[in-house]
């Protein structure tokens, strides 16, 4: 089982980093993607990263601190790290109304540009980490103004419904979902996910955030539990745990193109 998207820097977790990297093995996560959320924390992502081989990094700046100046142009330096297997988290945020939106596009189309600049000089084409929260419609229009190919995106805490996976899944994209797919009042959620084929799909928790069912209420979130939303969905569609986490797995390993250690 991979967690493919969770958040384990800084002092988010009391008892400390290694002891949530040893109960998420003991659940059998066998990999875990540290999503960067600004530049320092892409660097404290990469330097967890080569700590352990089961953990790999990204660098990018979350909508959620557009409020504030980045140096996003050292994100292309960051990206070249051989730990590092994705771009992001980058994206739009319309949950809440700060930082404005119109900061939060700014902020995005600038780490494109940076991908892109990094594609011209043939850097390994790494996929984008995508955080779209009730601001899809936006997030698409600025990547369908830039060349990327549709197949390195991750839009990742899918949180909309089937009609929206569809324009996703479209253009071939990867979707990932993470507990809230697993709540009684998100069937919206739920039903995007059947939508969604297994070469398309990833499971993620966004530690500390989002505790899946039957944790709900429960924090910090952590990797371990991923079992539980990658559970939520191979139920849905009547598969066994074990063929579910085969398949999720193999399309995460695809995806960031890296490989399980032993
Ligand atoms: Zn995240």
């Amino acid at each position: 089982m991979i967690d493919s998207h969770c958040h384990l820097t800084g002092d988010r977790y009391a008892d400390g980093v290694d002891a949530v990297l040893d109960r998420a093995r003991a659940a059998g996560v066998r990999g875990m993607v540290a999503i960067a959320v600004d530049i320092p924390d892409s660097l404290a992502t990469q330097a967890l990263a080569g700590a352990h081989d089961d953990v790999w990094c990204t660098a990018g700046v979350h909508p959620s601190e557009a409020g504030r100046d980045h140096d996003v142009a050292a994100l292309a330096d960051l990206a070249t790290n051989p730990r590092c297997v994705a771009w992001g988290e980058m994206g739009l945020d319309g949950h809440w109304p700060d930082p404005p939106l119109e900061r939060q596009k700014l902020l995005l189309e600038s780490q494109l540009e940076v991908v892109m600049a990094a594609d011209s000089v043939g850097a390994r084409p790494l996929p984008l980490v995508l955080h779209s929260r009730k601001a899809l419609a936006e997030v698409l229009g600025l990547l369908g103004e830039t060349p990327i190919a549709g197949d390195r995106f991750i839009f990742h805490c899918f949180t909309d419904g089937p009609d929206e996976v569809k324009k996703v899944l479209q253009l071939g994209s990867c979707v990932s979902f993470t507990g809230v797919v697993t709540y009684r009042n998100a069937a919206d959620v739920a039903a995007a996910s059947d939508l969604v084929p297994l070469d398309q799909l990833m499971v993620e928790t966004d530690s500390p955030y989002l505790t899946p069912e039957p944790l709900r209420g429960q924090r910090p979130n952590q990797p371990a539990n991923v079992v539980h939303v990658a559970r939520f969905l191979a139920a849905r569609r009547g598969m066994s745990l074990a063929d579910f986490d085969a398949a999720t797995d193999a399309t995460a390993r695809r995806v960031f193109g890296f490989s399980l250690p032993h």
